[in-house]
């Protein structure tokens, strides 16, 4: 399997970001591609070490959600990794996901409960997740309540932290 000349099934990563050919080379040239069940580590930077980094005119998009685009093609909201994936930088299409799926199963699982979101406020952030969502949601690549779910905290902090009334500091 060539990936770097299959067509892919998507180009738009993200709003009014479409990568070329030479775009999807360069992608496809820093993924380890192995066999179909093994992990295809991201080899070049990351953000924070863990999620992998793909720069497009200086911005930062995670390599994983490009992943599954070109391969499986748009994404509804956010992709996720299987719970084996040995690194959150594996771009391999086939051990990522749809994070819609998850959600909904969630949102069924909380009917009838406490609403979601209020039990996350006390979650608590290091400097550099604080860098990442500003820089997650700066290119486009997650809303608001996207990055709350992801980091387990509330969405009002998450809007706090991008408007820079929390961690003004950094
Ligand atoms: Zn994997």
């Amino acid at each position: 399997m060539n990936l770097s000349t299959m067509e892919p099934r998507s180009r738009l990563i993200a709003e009014g970001v479409v990568l070329d050919d030479k775009a999807i080379e360069r992608f496809w040239s820093h993924v380890a591609i192995g066999g179909p069940d093994e992990c295809w580590l991201w080899d070049a930077f990351k953000m924070d070490n863990v999620y992998g980094k793909f720069m497009i005119k200086r911005k930062p998009y995670l390599t994983h959600r490009i992943a599954y685009i070109l391969v499986k093609g748009a994404l509804q909201h956010y992709a996720l990794h299987i719970n084996e994936c040995t690194s959150r930088a594996c771009c391999n299409p086939r051990h990522l996901y749809d994070g819609t799926q998850a959600r909904n199963m969630l949102d069924r699982e909380d009917a009838g409960r406490t609403p979601r979101g209020s039990t996350h406020g006390s979650a608590v952030l290091a400097d550099a997740d604080v860098l990442t969502i500003r820089e997650l949601f700066a290119s486009k690549q997650c809303k608001q309540y996207e990055l709350a779910d992801t980091y387990q905290v509330s969405r009002a902090l998450i809007s706090l932290i991008i408007t820079r009334k929390r961690w003004s500091h950094i």
